[in-house]
């Protein structure tokens, strides 16, 4: 899981916002990055609950970091890689609300709509996502998209 430090990044990874440590977090919580989703993004902690994890993916898609998304996917359900869309731009994130996934679960949901714009036009996708931990992490199984 260790990020190899390259010269020729993938092509998408140029147009990515960029995300400072000390600015603001993607995921929409009143902490910095680095203090947030950055100390997950960067293997220093693990999400101790099935919202955090959750918050921590919807980062890693606006930060475009394929390897957090793919070590936080369960082993069943986990794509080869993430293709990011490079008209995609992720502009918020709403939770309204969990079931389990705390300290004392092993599996739990996370209900919420993540809004974007794709080539300018404005969305939202509204989903109920399945998590479960393996070897004591949370990971993302998979959820169901809703209207
Ligand atoms: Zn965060």
């Amino acid at each position: 899981m260790s990020r190899r430090t390259s010269r020729s990044p993938k092509p998408a990874a140029p147009s990515a916002p960029a995300v400072r440590p000390d600015g603001p977090c993607p995921c929409g919580l009143p902490a910095a990055y680095g203090a947030c989703c950055g100390r997950f993004h960067s293997g220093a902690a693990a999400a101790p609950t099935a919202e955090l994890l959750m918050r921590s993916r919807y980062a890693a898609f606006v930060v475009r970091d394929e390897p957090y998304l793919l070590r936080t996917w369960a082993a069943a359900t986990r794509p080869r890689t993430v293709d990011f869309d490079p008209a995609m731009r992720w502009t918020g994130l709403e939770i309204h609300d969990t079931t389990d996934g705390t300290l004392f679960h092993t599996t739990g949901t996370v209900t919420f709509t993540a809004r974007y714009t794709h080539g300018g036009e404005p969305g939202a996708l509204h989903e109920r996502s399945r998590f479960t931990r393996e070897d004591g992490a949370w990971v993302y199984v998979d959820g169901d998209i809703t209207d």
